[in-house]
């Protein structure tokens, strides 16, 4: 066991799913926040275990060439981001480079590389925020958490998203400071407004905002719409009531206090309608080069049955529509499947079904009820796949399947199952959708072959 307060000289050799750097010290693993590959440091034990420490640099011996002076002055702080010390090329470099070694360690692969693609900007890419407010001294504040904490840290303008997203958040903290609305309190479950979310539709701009209160109403709430019409493209303003304690940004409640409740935004040449409860990938354009390139690989013909889960507002659903013979779409949050029917009409689609259920199960009875299908998308949160959808997806012993995965850890996971199930990986790509941020979309096909293509 490493000695706490004690300082070692050691190279960074690795990263952490987070983006945290690894050292090897004495057998021990330890994790040092802001390190890079290949530096060599001094680092102060913070926390010691048996097996592994966490550490901080207390001095940089080597530095390496990819570090960068942090454009943003809370990224230290702020929760929100992990790779502001570093230049895009080494953070791009990681991501495939965690892609691949999971795919190897826990999917039991054997790839050389991964291919990733990069994103054109690095800033003002996403399309959704959800501060958290808070106050000191009675004045309120809103940001982001700090890593690890509920401990919101202030934040002026967040290079990561569209300047419209922080001027929706000054103007609904300053209507809160001038009206005494208080911010919510975790610890007392005293207060009202808990989280200010905002959403831009990246082609229309057109604004959802989306004020989360522990409560049904809004004190004042004429005003703020009033001071909300001075920001372009303000579309609707919905008050979500979440009185619940716990992590749940959203709560089940949707209140529409002005516009339609939803926004419209086109992606892959179609229209969307987008609820405040409804996914939609953050950065509009790498979803459309992941989507492109889930289309590609799905190789689907006009006579082909393609069942898509976990499908959202059915962006994969539909832009895949219009090459197969008919799309299922399965998807658990009814305004999502709300969303998507609705979509599917907008666009004049007449071949996509929309099922609101637990994706494994419906895959499961609509195998039962002798749906066939050739082609399976699944596009599954960061649990991933659950026992029922790769039951399901042995059942069906579809020609392909897709999957689009948020964590590569249960990515590999699945991948390994599903090869147990006579599903062969035949293609890898990663995509960086969250430039600065740890997170890393991934494409993999898999088919019923014995032919891999490594
Ligand atoms: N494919 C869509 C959405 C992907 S995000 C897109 O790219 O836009 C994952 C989706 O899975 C979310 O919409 C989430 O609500 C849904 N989901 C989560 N658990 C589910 C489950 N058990 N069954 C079906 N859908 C689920």
């Amino acid at each position: 066991m490493l000695d706490k307060n004690k300082v070692y000289t050691a190279e960074i050799i690795d990263y952490t799913s987070e983006g945290q750097g690894v050292a090897k010290i004495e057998g021990c693993a330890v994790f040092i926040p802001n390190a890079i590959f290949g530096e060599v440091c001094d680092i102060r034990i913070e926390k010691a275990g048996k097996n592994w420490a966490a550490g901080k640099i207390v001095q940089l011996r080597e530095k390496s060439p990819h570090r960068i002076n942090r454009a943003c002055p809370v990224a230290k702080l702020c929760g929100g981001c992990n790779f502001h010390h570093m230049d895009y090329e080494e953070e791009c470099r990681l991501k495939a480079d965690r892609v691949r070694t999971c795919l190897n360690r826990l999917g039991g692969q054997n790839l050389k590389s991964v291919p990733i693609h990069p994103a054109p900007d690095t800033t003002c890419y996403r399309n959704k925020s959800q501060y958290p407010v808070s106050s000191i001294k009675n004045r309120a504040f809103a940001g982001f958490y700090k890593a690890g904490t509920h401990q919101v840290v202030e934040n002026k303008r967040c290079l990561i998203l569209p300047p419209q997203s922080d001027q929706v958040k000054d103007i609904v903290i300053d209507y809160m400071n001038q009206y005494r609305v208080n911010p919510y309190d975790e610890s007392t479950r005293k207060g009202f407004v808990r989280h200010i979310y905002v959403r831009q539709g990246a082609v229309s701009k057109q604004i959802l905002i989306c004020i989360v209160v522990n409560g049904r109403k809004l004190p004042h709430v004429e005003d703020l719409i009033k001071r909300l019409k001075t920001i372009p493209r303000f579309t609707t303003l919905v008050l979500s009531v979440n009185t619940k304690p716990g992590n749940a940004v959203l709560g089940d409640e949707f209140i529409t206090l002005y516009g339609p409740g939803y926004i419209e935004d086109t992606l892959c040449g179609l229209k969307f309608r987008l609820s405040p409860r409804s996914f939609y990938q953050v950065n509009h354009h790498q979803a459309q080069e992941l989507y492109k390139a889930a289309i590609a690989a799905a190789k689907i013909s006009t006579k082909d049955t393609v069942l898509d889960l976990y499908c959202g507002v059915g962006t994969i659903t539909l832009a895949m529509s219009q090459a197969a013979g008919k799309v299922i779409g399965v998807e658990v949050i009814p305004q999502a499947v709300e969303d998507a029917r609705e979509n599917a009409k907008r666009n004049k689609i007449t071949n996509a079904e929309f099922i609101c259920a637990d994706a494994g199960a419906a895959a499961l009875k609509l195998e039962q009820q002798g749906v066939r299908a050739d082609v399976v998308v699944v596009d599954p949160p960061r649990k991933g796949l659950n026992s029922d959808a790769i039951e399901a997806l042995a059942r069906f012993s579809p020609q392909r399947i897709v999957y689009v995965s948020c964590d590569p850890a249960t990515l590999a996971r699945d991948v390994a199952l599903l090869n147990e199930k006579g599903f062969r990986l035949t293609s890898a790509e990663a995509f960086d959708l969250f430039p600065r941020c740890a997170h890393v979309e991934t494409v993999v096909t898999m088919e019923k072959k014995s032919d891999s293509f490594v």
